[in-house]
């Protein structure tokens, strides 16, 4: 596949795990632009992924076969009424912002090929985990494009419902949060049995990482991974029963639906 160019409105933290993505992945800078209000953040974009800036939404898109909107969903609907007139058919928008739906970027942007998708913040790290959805005048070889956009920062699943990114975003988006929540949580507990805080902390980080690399790299899922380390009337078992004594599974479901019903209500 030959590179597509792409342009990104808003050079933020997003904007620049992706490009910074690309690159790593072997875009040449050429390929990739970006356009930001701030002369500072031009700067430092410029410097550190060595691609073109602009000031000008307008000049940043001219000649893009791909063009990701990656600005925050409040300015999102002057930014797309300003760039319409500037857009070409053919160009593929792709956005990131959250709670932004296809309907909305339609209605400012006129009927055109859009995916919208949701990524989460380990793409900072290029460990990310997204979900796209592509409306109907999105091409094969446009899927392509978005497939290695988001692919370039971590894994990109492709929803048949754009209904779904509300799942998505209750899973993956806001993901991270919850498994940081855990980490919290077992590190004060470990030094309430009397670790110090620093053993707490690195015992918990290498417990998660662990665990983690074990849940994606075995092959093996996470309910027999955890049964294996299950023996009865162990130790792992007695802490187990008291987390499903608690309710722990139907906890997990009801701050995922809260989740994704806040997210259904910002779109
Ligand atoms: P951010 O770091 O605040 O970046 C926003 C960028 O937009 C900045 O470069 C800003 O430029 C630029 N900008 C503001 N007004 C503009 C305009 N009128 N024209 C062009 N550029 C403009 O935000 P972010 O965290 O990267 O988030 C960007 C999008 O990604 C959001 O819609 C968010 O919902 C979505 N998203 C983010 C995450 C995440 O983990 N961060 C996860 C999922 C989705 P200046 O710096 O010059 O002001």
């Amino acid at each position: 596949m030959t590179d597509p160019r792409i342009a990104f409105i808003g050079a933020g933290n997003m904007a620049a795990s992706l490009i910074g993505g690309l690159l790593a992945e072997g875009v040449p800078a050429s390929a990739i632009r970006a356009s930001a209000p701030s002369a500072e953040r031009r700067a430092r974009i410029a410097a550190e992924h060595g691609i073109e800036l602009f000031a000008d939404n307008a000049e940043a898109v001219a000649g893009a076969d791909l063009v990701v909107l990656a600005v925050k969903p409040q300015v999102m609907k002057s930014v797309c009424q300003t760039l319409a007139a500037h857009l070409r058919p053919e160009q593929l928008i792709v956005s990131i912002a959250a709670g932004i739906t296809c309907a909305s970027l339609e209605s400012w942007l006129g009927e055109r090929p859009l995916v919208r998708c949701m990524p989460n913040t380990p793409a900072l790290l290029r460990q990310g985990a997204s979900g796209l959805f592509a409306n109907a005048r999105v091409s094969a070889a446009q899927r392509q494009q978005a497939e290695r956009l988001l692919g370039a920062v971590g894994l990109a699943l492709w929803l048949d419902e754009e209904r779904l990114i509300d799942a998505v975003t209750a899973v993956s988006g806001s993901g991270p949060a919850y498994f940081f929540l855990l980490m919290e949580a077992m590190t004060a507990a470990g030094e309430r049995l009397g670790l110090p805080h620093g053993s707490a902390v690195q015992l918990t980080l290498q417990t998660a990482l662990g665990a983690a690399r074990m849940a994606t790299e075995s092959g093996v899922d996470a309910a027999e991974l955890r049964r294996r380390v299950t023996s009865p009337n162990g130790t792992t078992e007695a802490a187990i029963n008291t987390f499903q004594a608690g309710g722990f599974e139907a906890l997990v479901q009801q701050a995922l639906n809260a989740a994704a019903r806040r997210s259904a209500e910002l779109a």
